[in-house]
């Protein structure tokens, strides 16, 4: 199972990071969210990063993206480079009633798939 990127429907208000956050250590922050969203300048749209164990998943409205490490982030700039030093989704395989991100997510925007 993999955590999926609707990026269409995404508003940034990046409740999902606080989710998982609270998911990995049980602190209300973001700064280690294994998820964090990013806004490309150029195109005008937020965009979805998913730390995983071997890749970046970048979840665009134009589709979806797997980085390997040291990949440049196009269009993220330097906001999104300390996602990479976070811990990888585990798909919250530990909660009960399901991954806190997409519970969190006021829009759809996340699903656990695969
Ligand atoms: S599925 Fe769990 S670990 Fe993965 S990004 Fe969502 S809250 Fe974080
Ligand atoms: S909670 Fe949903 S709408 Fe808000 S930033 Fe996260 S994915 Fe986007």
């Amino acid at each position: 199972m993999d955590l999926k990127v609707d990026a269409r429907k995404c508003t940034g208000c990046r409740i999902c990071e606080f989710a998982c956050n609270y998911h990995q250590d049980e602190t209300i922050s973001s700064i280690g969210s294994s998820l964090m969203f990013y806004f490309e300048e150029k195109k005008n749209y937020y965009g979805m990063m998913v730390k995983r164990a071997k890749t970046l998943y970048l979840g665009r409205p134009e589709g979806e993206q797997l980085l390997k490490p040291g990949e440049q982030i196009e269009g993220a700039g330097a906001s999104a480079k300390p996602i990479l030093l976070r811990v990888a989704c585990d798909c919250c395989e530990d909660e009960d009633d399901g991954p806190l991100c997409v519970r969190a997510c006021p829009y759809g925007v996340l699903s656990l798939e695969g």
